[in-house]
């Protein structure tokens, strides 16, 4: 999965999570309400029924006559009078009384005014009244149901007996929530969960918003200095090339004159050899910015192959022997044995062996010692070149591998350079998969290790390769 689809997930995994908590939220608040109601609607059914004297159901014949009765008229005003009270208190939208007459249950009375759809005259028989009522009648245990349905509506109901002095169930009372009612209030209590739910969302989504915008911004930004960079190696890339060709005609100039048949004088063949010395320095920085800015560019080849490094070092120091022996200095190789062969591209590690050795040659005084060794690591294979040289100072130690860095402690040497060969060392061992780092003690001497994986360097397709 790429980078930005991993974000996307990630997005979309914090706001559903954030959703399902207030989804759970605003569920524990129903549950809570649903409980709030029961209680509210058992409460006020034992209130109604210590507020009707169960005496006054006596005089009525539970019919359609008792319409015009004192009797009822007066009960059915107390019932609206107390049905006033629970909807303005509680939204209990109704009270009544019940008679069960067998499988029949007729209303006595209730608290709905005469145009409300859900009044009922006494007698008028309950067409599908919930099984709690049976329930209640049976057991004298008042019950909580809801929601359920009915030829009124959808409910929330208390239902529980009325006892006359002597025990008897004279009456079953009803009081009833309204589902709508219901929701409503509920809806009210759930404000906080989805009021904040939605400022959440919308907080969460700026904020992911926010950080595209920065990632797109830092991109930009990136790929801006990329091609600024970019612009800039190419332009030394150009300008290094377009030194190489007065370079070399100068370096063919000066080894013509040098070896011009006839008598020079002591000065000027002098100031031949200065001008062929200045003239192989600079060729040699201009080979060095060559290579540093194919590397930069990314342009460069990687070839592996399978490569026996100890060969490829042995090669190298033999190449360099010269320049140790000028300074009477001993070179001992020690390569494990039985190293095993690694795909690496040889041109580059080759490079690196050089730049140690050299560097190891300059930087030790006539008569020194220097000693590479190659060794099986665990998954890599290292190479050191130990000197006992100059070393390194320990406030330099940081910058070794910059460009251009030379150490202080060096500078009034004869010995030339360009300060790019580490900083090269470190590109190529990093291209190929390794490391590089040192150890030094300034006047006693320096190792430079690098590590190859035995598993091999990777391929690159690129344009050039290292001059
Ligand atoms: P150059 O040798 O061309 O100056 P390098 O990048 O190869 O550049 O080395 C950078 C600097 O690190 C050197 O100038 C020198 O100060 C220090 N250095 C490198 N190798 C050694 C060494 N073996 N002993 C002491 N100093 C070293």
């Amino acid at each position: 999965m790429t980078s930005a689809k991993k974000r996307y997930v990630a997005y979309l995994a914090v706001l559903l999570g954030s959703l399902v908590g207030v989804f759970v939220w605003s569920r524990s608040i129903r549950a809570d309400f649903l409980e709030y109601v029961e209680h509210e609607l058992l409460d006020n059914n034992d209130f109604v029924l210590a507020a009707v004297d169960p005496e006054s159901y006596a005089p009525l014949s539970f019919s359609s006559q008792d319409v015009d009765g004192p009797a009822y008229l007066h009960l059915r005003q107390h019932f609206m009078d107390l049905g006033e009270v629970m909807w303005d208190e509680y939204k209990i939208k109704g009270v009544y009384a019940m008679k069960v007459r067998g499988a029949e249950v007729v209303f006595i009375v209730d608290s709905a005014r005469e145009d409300d759809p859900w009044h009922s005259e006494p007698g008028a028989v309950y067409q599908d009244p919930p099984q709690a009522l049976f329930d209640v009648l049976r057991d004298g245990q008042a019950r909580f149901v809801g929601p359920y349905t009915d030829e009124y509506g959808t409910y929330y109901s208390s239902f529980s007996a009325q006892k006359n002095l002597v025990g008897e169930t004279v009456a079953i009372m009803g009081l009833d929530m309204s589902a709508a009612d219901f929701q409503l209030l509920l809806n009210e209590r759930n404000r906080a969960p989805i009021e904040f739910g939605g400022g959440l969302a919308l907080v969460l989504l700026s904020f992911f918003v926010l950080i595209e915008y920065r990632i797109a911004l830092v991109r930009r930004i990136r790929a801006k200095e990329e091609e600024v960079d970019r612009l800039k190696a190419d332009f030394v890339s150009l300008a290094v090339h377009q030194l190489k060709t007065p370079l070399t005609g100068l370096k063919w100039s000066v080894e013509t004159l040098a070896s011009s048949p006839g008598p020079l004088s002591a000065d000027r063949s002098e100031a031949i050899r200065d001008i062929g010395e200045i003239t192989r320095g600079l060729n040699e920085l201009v080979n060095a910015l060559l290579n540093v800015t194919r590397l930069e560019s990314g342009r460069i080849i990687i070839e592996p192959k399978p490569t026996a490094l100890d060969k490829l070092a042995a090669g190298v120091i033999k190449e360099l022997q010269k320049n140790a022996l000028d300074k009477e200095q001993e070179i001992t190789f020690a390569p494990d044995a039985g190293l095993p062969e690694v795909s690496v591209d040889p041109l580059m590690i080759r490079e690196i062996y050089k730049n140690l050795l050299t560097n190891a040659i300059k930087y030790t005084r006539t008569g020194g010692r220097i000693e590479v060794r190659i060794a099986s690591r665990g998954a890599d294979i290292v190479s050191s070149v130990k000197d006992n040289g100059l070393g390194i100072p320990e406030d330099q130690k940081a910058r070794v591998f910059e460009k251009f860095f030379r150490a202080h402690n060096i500078v009034s040497l004869s010995e030339d350079g360009t300060g790019l060969g580490l900083y090269f060392v470190k590109q190529i061992v990093e291209v190929s998969g390794g490391r590089v780092w040192f150890e030094s003690e300034e006047g006693k001497g320096t190792t430079f290790y690098f590590s190859l994986p035995l598993a091999g360097s990777a391929p690159k397709e690129g344009e050039v390769r290292l001059s």
